[in-house]
């Protein structure tokens, strides 16, 4: 029988905010020594009252709203009810029947096919503390205590590890685009819980599902879910049932492995928080936020589109990072004043800039090459003066350097050769060092040209106007 995967989603992020959910600790303890961001509120001594912060809610609401969903005009906070080591009190604040937000949805795209993922629901919470296993002995830190966590809940519309890796790249790419959080799941600021159940292929009902926790990286997640499709679909097919568990993901060993089997529901006891009053969301405040709002990913990746005329693909990498539109955007300025348009600039960016990023680790925020003298470089290769392959090599000395390309040109005499005369010389050297290809040029085959131009511009160390060479080539071998 064939089945098809049922995929639903709840990611925990934790907001950027100044200070933590309920109390006036610093959020960001990621450089602090075990519990000195602590007080009495967050370590849950008696007695205590705690406070709303206005910086996570607005945090909350600007996520939901970019997220499509409704934004309800009253929200309430409730005690959820669990005894755990990491949490002192006893208790979590979460929110359970009001939240802030319900009935969304993230527009996610596979293999060149759009769907959209249904967000069920998007609400404020505290996160624990942190235990850390030393031999028989656990330490707890309680920095971490506190600190704001968004949960958002999905429907159950995936149905592949790829498109619940689609998801969740799509929804980093919108917090990070809100700065609302770092999205850094391997720091733990994302994490993420997977459900996973199957039925066969044209069935509605839905099946039991398996929990997947501890997923640290995308690709656990996506790993995960591949490997619980087949583990479940090999005891369906041998007529067995799935039972309901919560499943860890072993990295090392590449499976999921039982951590606990769940019977029923765990009863968490909600009540209405009664240390804090209910948030009324008037609709003046939500559309101050919708105000806010920075152009999302999907909207600037369709205005790339329209605007310039890049292919979707492109348009798609270069708005994913808001500060690498921002430097496309620069450029696109620049260029504008001397004649160098949106495309060549994003396919310079999308190709040559990335590897530089990505082999010496540099943010696009740190670099040496500003927006402008990209464009210089551009101006350079579109004019003729260097060749496209100088081009790259000067952008990886601007890169290291900080120094302008017509400098790097001049120091370095990387000027293109374009004179037919200049190339004659080098041109014969290399038809007579290589008969092979230029007898199959002979008879016929004309992609031994290429070959041989290649072998020009290495001679010239990729100074050598391509089209020059082709011509000289052809015409040489033909004896004319
Ligand atoms: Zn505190």
């Amino acid at each position: 029988m064939e089945y098809e995967a049922i995929i639903g989603m709840e990611v925990h992020v934790q907001l950027r905010t100044a200070s933590k959910m309920f109390c006036g600790c610093a959020a960001d303890y990621a450089a602090a020594p075990p519990n000195t961001h602590v007080c009495p509120v967050c370590l849950g001594m008696p007695g205590v009252l705690p406070v709303i912060n206005r910086q996570a809610v607005e945090y909350a609401l600007m996520t939901a709203l970019a997220l499509n969903c409704e934004i309800p005009e009253y929200a309430k906070f409730d005690r959820k009810n669990y005894p755990y080591p990491d949490l002192v009190k006893g208790y979590q604040i979460s929110q359970y029947d009001l939240p802030f937000s319900r009935n969304g949805w993230v527009a996610i795209e596979v293999d060149g096919r759009a769907k959209r993922v249904r967000v069920r629901r998007a609400h404020l919470e505290e996160d624990t503390g942190k235990l850390t296993h030393v031999g028989d002995a656990s330490l707890i830190d309680f920095n971490r205590s506190g600190v704001p966590l968004l949960e958002i809940v999905s429907e159950p519309d995936m149905r592949s590890g790829l498109e619940a890796w689609a998801y969740l790249t799509k929804l980093r790419t919108i917090l990070r685009c809100l700065g609302v959080s770092t999205g850094n799941m391997e720091e733990g600021a994302m994490r993420c819980e997977v459900n996973i159940s199957l039925r066969p292929v044209g069935s509605t009902a839905l099946g039991t599902y398996v929990e997947v926790k501890n997923l640290n990286s995308f690709r656990a997640v996506r790993q995960a879910i591949e490997y619980e499709i087949a583990r479940q679909s090999t005891i369906l097919e041998r007529g067995g049932e799935i039972e309901k568990v919560t499943m860890g993901w072993d990295e090392a060993a590449g499976r999921t492995v039982l951590q606990r089997s769940k019977e029923e529901a765990q009863d968490y006891r909600y009540f209405p928080e009664p240390d804090l009053p209910p948030v009324f969301v008037s609709r003046e405040w939500v559309s101050e936020l919708r105000s806010r709002l920075p152009e999302l990913p999907d909207a600037k990746q369709e205005r790339f589109v329209a605007s310039f005329g890049l292919r979707a693909y492109d348009a798609a990498l270069l708005a994913e990072d808001r500060d690498i539109a921002a430097y496309f955007e620069a450029a696109v300025e620049a260029g504008q004043a001397v004649g160098v348009d949106a495309r060549g600039i994003s396919n310079w960016i999308t190709s040559e800039l990335f590897r530089l990023l990505k082999e010496s680790g540099t943010s696009i925020t740190e670099i040496k090459v500003s927006p402008a003298a990209l464009v210089g470089l551009l101006c350079l290769v579109n004019k003729g003066a260097i060749t496209q392959a100088t081009g790259k090599e000067v952008l990886a000395e601007m890169f290291q350097t900080g120094q302008l390309a017509e400098a790097i040109v001049a120091a370095k005499g990387l000027s293109q050769i374009a004179d037919a005369d200049e190339l004659s010389s080098i041109v014969d050297r290399v038809i007579a060092a290589n008969p092979k290809p230029v007898s199959e040029y002979r008879d016929g085959k004309d992609p031994a040209v290429r070959f041989l131009i290649g072998q020009v511009m290495r001679e010239t160390r990729g100074k050598a106007n391509p089209q020059v060479v082709e011509a000289l080539l052809r015409a040489k071998i033909r004896g004319e």
